[in-house]
């Protein structure tokens, strides 16, 4: 019997179970697929409900595992097997190889002499990185990853012999053993391209609320300027696209909880950089749970801020690299085609085991949310069970970890 937690993915929720199961005494094994912990909060540029920067956040988590002997992460990992049944399983997990040393090295000068450049998935298509990186300041492990297949030929030479870099480590698979397990693989944005009709990957200018996210954050692409992606100028017209891809049963059969919050919290970012842009939102319905409905009154009584109740049926190319939106006003009854600098698809939250698989006994419901598996010890924390904010992920881990605690000490 093993009173040791394992917790699958190192974002919010997962760092909440880990760092309360810990805390409360327990060995607890994150696994995160990802070079670094935090998921998407680590990819925004600000989130409810102060408005803080991911580093503020998480910093706080960070220094409590800093802190904690009992907490062991692994990143660049994944499970690939399970044995044994609740309160004494047997977990295998796969490492990554990451080529650089176990501790903190500042790689910044050698991977600034590399010349070549690949699409940075932290970015999200929007910014490049080099294949020795780190995806931001605040990563945790602080540790660089050498990427060898995205080393050029010629970069390949600069770094042949640097002692601090490990070109022959292996990929490898460790056993844990371990009583309960928290599953906290959160979610990942809608591919909208799935979504033909509204233009994202195809209408230049047309971008996701998370590819803005980047845009806004101080360690995108853009240092933190919003503009647009082809030719770096401010947008003095903008277009919001909510719902895109949620609520729609060929899509997310769901509404995704996050996507209006979203929205409002954009509109303030370009009230902070570009009072004069001219947004328009296009929604279906604006919620604003709870206390956020003063979010909403906030934005509402901003000037330069429309909202328009009626769905987007197409966004289309139009000169200039601008976008056409051919919609409707369901309130005045009138079809709608107006062209914009930008538009923003608030996309949808689809939960990462829609589209991946866990060699765990848990079952997924027809969306891909986890429903069930508690009977197994095995607990479901955060957006990988529902559609949930930071603040309800941080308590959703919080939850698990107890229930994860409970059942090993209940053996
Ligand atoms: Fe649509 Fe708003 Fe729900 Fe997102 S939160 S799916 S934008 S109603």
């Amino acid at each position: 019997m093993s009173n040791a937690i394992l917790v699958v993915g190192g974002g919010f929720s997962g760092l909440t179970a880990a760092i309360e199961a810990a805390e409360l005494g327990h060995d607890v094994y994150i696994v995160e697929k990802s070079p670094w912990l935090g998921g998407r909060v680590a990819q925004l540029n600000k989130y409810f409900p102060k408005l803080c920067p991911p580093s503020c956040g998480l910093e706080i988590q960070f220094q409590r595992i800093r802190k904690n002997p009992l907490i062991h992460c692994l990143t660049m990992a994944q499970v690939v097997g399970l044995s044994g049944s609740k309160g004494n399983y047997t977990v295998r997990v796969r490492l990554e190889p990451r080529r650089t040393p176990p501790h903190n090295v500042d790689f910044t000068f050698m991977a600034s002499a590399l010349d070549g450049e690949v699409e940075s998935e932290f970015d999200l298509g929007l910014g490049k990185r080099k294949a020795l990186y780190k995806a931001m300041p605040f990563a945790y492990p602080a540790r660089y990853v050498l990427d060898t297949a995205a080393l050029s030929k010629a970069d390949m030479a600069r770094l042949a012999g640097k002692a601090q870099l490990d070109f022959d480590e292996k990929a490898r698979e460790i056993d844990v053993q371990v009583g309960s397990i928290v599953i906290a693989t959160g979610w990942k944005p809608y591919d909208v391209t799935r979504l033909s009709n509204l233009g994202a990957g195809s209408v230049k200018n047309c971008i996701s609320n998370m590819q803005l996210e980047r845009l806004a954050s101080p360690f995108g692409p853009t240092q933190g300027k919003i503009v647009r992606p082809t030719d770096g100028a401010t947008p003095h017209t903008v277009a919001f696209v909510q719902c895109a891809g949620s609520r729609d049963q060929n899509h997310l059969n769901y509404c995704s909880y996050i996507c209006c919050m979203a929205t409002l919290k954009h509109c303030l970012y370009f009230a902070e950089q570009h009072p004069d842009t001219q947004i328009t939102v296009f929604y279906i319905d604006l919620r604003a749970p709870g206390r956020y409905v003063k979010v909403l009154e906030k934005v509402q009584a901003l000037p330069n801020v429309h909202f328009v109740k009626g769905k987007v049926a197409n966004v289309v190319q139009a000169a200039g690299d601008r976008c056409e939106i051919q919609a409707e006003d369901a309130i005045r009854g009138e079809k709608l085609t107006l062209t914009y600098d930008m538009v923003v698809l608030a996309t949808g939250m689809q939960p990462t085991l829609a589209t991946e698989k866990l060699p765990l006994p848990v079952p997924v419901d027809a969306d891909g949310f986890i429903a069930g598996g508690e009977e197994a010890g095995i607990f479901a924390a955060g957006c990988c069970a529902m559609p949930l904010d930071v603040t309800r992920s941080a308590q959703s881990g919080t939850a698990a970890a107890l229930k994860a605690v409970q059942t090993v000490k209940g053996r």
